[in-house]
């Protein structure tokens, strides 16, 4: 398994290294990466699709906690029938977003989204250039397990480009 920890604070319970910890005093990981790649490799002693599964960033935003995979990990992750999601939301007591590194615009948005629909990605011409605008329903807002800016945020680390979310 490959997280953002090195392998020796992956598998203790115990304080971190001082480059992992550098790493957070640098803010290139958050805290709850340490916490969820640590209950992951714990699962993996249960769960062996977990063993070769990398998470390359775990974000905690307003009402959930994002997990980064490598594309094509996220339906490991996930678990079968969710399993292993579940113990995560169960453990954190939050929703969990699995998003695979993929480089496909649409994929991130729909996996950060799930389960709420997008409605589309539309491109809105302005005076000074275009703007990429993902629509979602206004009745969804509250489903949406994350401030705008976090999502818009997500989405442009994961895609390169920038979106702006709307409910409409
Ligand atoms: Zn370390």
């Amino acid at each position: 398994m490959e997280t953002p920890l090195c392998s020796i604070c992956l598998e203790s319970d115990d304080i971190l290294c001082t480059g992992c910890q550098q790493k957070i005093d640098d803010g290139e990981m958050e805290e709850v990466a340490v916490e969820v790649s640590r209950l992951l490799f714990d699962l993996s002693q249960d769960i062996p699709t977990l063993e070769d599964v990398e998470v390359k960033e775990v974000r905690r935003t307003e009402e959930a906690i994002v997990v980064i995979t490598a594309a094509g990990d996220g339906p490991k992750v996930v678990g079968k029938n969710g399993e292993v999601v579940k113990e995560l939301a169960d453990e954190f007591d939050r929703s969990i977003r699995v998003v695979e590194d993929s480089g496909k615009p649409q994929e991130v948005i729909e996996n950060l989204l799930e389960p709420v629909d997008l409605q589309g990605i539309n491109t809105v011409y302005k005076p000074d250039g275009t703007e990429q605008k993902i629509v979602v329903d206004e009745d969804d807002k509250r489903r949406v397990p994350m401030t705008t800016d976090e999502f818009e945020d997500i989405v442009e680390q994961l895609t390169g480009e920038s979106y702006i979310l709307s409910f409409e």
